[in-house]
């Protein structure tokens, strides 16, 4: 079935080409290459590396540092384009650490940090694949991270621990936050909150960073670890903005890049229902394509209804946020990440049911679209979160997180 939801809405000129580029590179990447990486939970090397060939990694990063200079409106498009093209909401999830990590250096860190850092991530010699924010103490209440950096002449010396840091074993750097003043010592939980650019290496090789794996049911080939902390020196330099400022820093651009979410989960719902159509007009039962029945077909319909107004709703915010309106950008994005996560998930799980018994066998994939699709309600906020958002800010209830 060719490109379901492409004429859902009307791509730019740059749009267009970020579309066809990025097709281009996933059309090299079966789905025997994805249910191999899966079965396995190896991380998609060659795929990563062939979208870093093509320059991807730097879509975000201006062209004075070697990147391609592009905003939210491209990035919809790429990210939509790998999830859907095959690899689903994991492939996307491979390398969007790479692609959004670099966008508090180019924002806060310093001249030097930004000329040093920048171009090898944009030509792919390194990597800042990880972010590390949550803790077992700070989930969803993330002011209440406990991990504290301690200025200690010219570098600041951190212990603590994180949980669920993605992508650390293929990644050269982490964006770490971490407090530098405790929380009982600031006028407002927000403050008091910095980020560090941490050398993994360099950690290793100081012993004062250990990792586990944690074992999970979805996102086979992008792993996440629980992280330790024990004296981990970094030199001041590395202290990307403003000591103090750090939460304002993350806050800055999570909208934009929850857009993007919005358009893995997009992708992958679109995957998912090619799928399911494709099996529906094959396979027959009491002598007729089991897509002729109403039970069968009408889930299906609803899902491309569902996916069509995410997307809809998606690539109008990019747009609104590429643009100088002043418009709440947060409303849009919650609720945009809020109804594609839901859509996408309608849609693996109308897809497993249209494949009956194979549904879970993993030789279709579909299986698999539903384990990422039932995450993407989770991640990178769960859907309770986004709707806390649209409660307290767009309908003027009572704040409750
Ligand atoms: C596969 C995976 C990859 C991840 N990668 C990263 C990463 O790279 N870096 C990183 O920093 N983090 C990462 N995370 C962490 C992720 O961001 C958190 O899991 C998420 O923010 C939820 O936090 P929590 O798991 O602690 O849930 P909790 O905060 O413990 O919440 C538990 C439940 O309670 C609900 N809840 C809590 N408070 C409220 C409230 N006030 N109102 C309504 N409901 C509420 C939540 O919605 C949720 O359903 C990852 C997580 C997963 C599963």
């Amino acid at each position: 079935m060719a490109q379901l939801l492409s004429d859902a809405v009307t791509l730019t000129e740059s749009q267009q080409l970020v579309q066809t580029s990025v097709r281009d590179v996933c059309s090299n990447f079966d789905h025997q290459y994805w249910r191999n990486q899966a079965e396995a939970g190896d991380y998609p090397r060659e795929f990563v590396d062939t979208l870093v060939d093509h320059g991807w990694m730097g879509v975000l990063i201006p062209e004075a540092y070697g990147g391609a200079g592009m905003g939210t409106r491209e990035t919809v498009v790429m990210m939509e384009e790998i999830a859907a093209n095959g690899g689903g909401f994991s492939a996307a999830q491979a390398v969007h650490g790479g692609v959004y990590n670099s966008v508090p250096i180019v924002e806060y860190a310093s001249e030097e940090l930004k000329r040093d850092l920048l171009p090898r991530v944009a030509d792919g010699e390194a990597s800042i694949q990880a972010f590390g924010l949550t803790e077992p103490n700070a989930g969803s209440n993330s002011t209440a991270i406990e991990t504290r950096a301690e200025s200690d002449g010219d570098e600041y010396v951190i212990n603590g621990q994180k949980i669920w840091t993605s992508r650390v074993d293929v990644s050269d750097y982490i964006v770490l936050v971490a407090r530098t003043t405790p929380l009982e010592d600031v006028d407002k939980r927000t403050r008091g909150i910095s980020m560090f650019l941490v050398d993994i290496d360099d950690a290793i090789e100081q012993g004062a960073l250990e990792m586990e794996p944690i074992p999970k049911s979805a996102s086979d080939f992008v792993h996440s670890f629980e992280l330790w902390f024990d004296d981990l020196r970094v030199p001041a330099e590395n202290l990307i903005g403003v000591e103090g400022e750090g939460f304002y820093q993350v806050l800055d651009g999570l909208n934009e890049e929850r857009l993007v979410i919005a358009a893995e989960c997009i992708g992958l719902g679109r995957l998912a229902l090619e799928r399911a159509v494709d099996y529906a007009n094959e396979r027959e039962v009491f002598d007729r394509p089991i897509g002729s029945n109403q039970a069968v077909q009408h889930p299906l319909a609803e899902a491309y209804a569902r996916l069509q107004a995410a997307k809809q709703l998606t690539y109008n915010a990019a747009d609104r946020a590429a643009s100088d309106e002043d418009v709440d950008l947060g409303a849009y994005a919650n609720a945009a990440k809020f109804l594609a996560a839901d859509a996408a998930y309608e849609a693996a799980d109308a897809a497993v049911q249209t494949h009956g018994g194979f549904g879970i066998a993993t030789e279709y994939d579909v299986e698999r679209y539903f384990r990422e699709a039932r995450l993407t309600r989770l991640v990178p906020i769960t859907q309770q979160l986004a709707l806390n958002y649209l409660g307290e800010n767009v309908l003027g209830l009572p704040r409750s997180y």
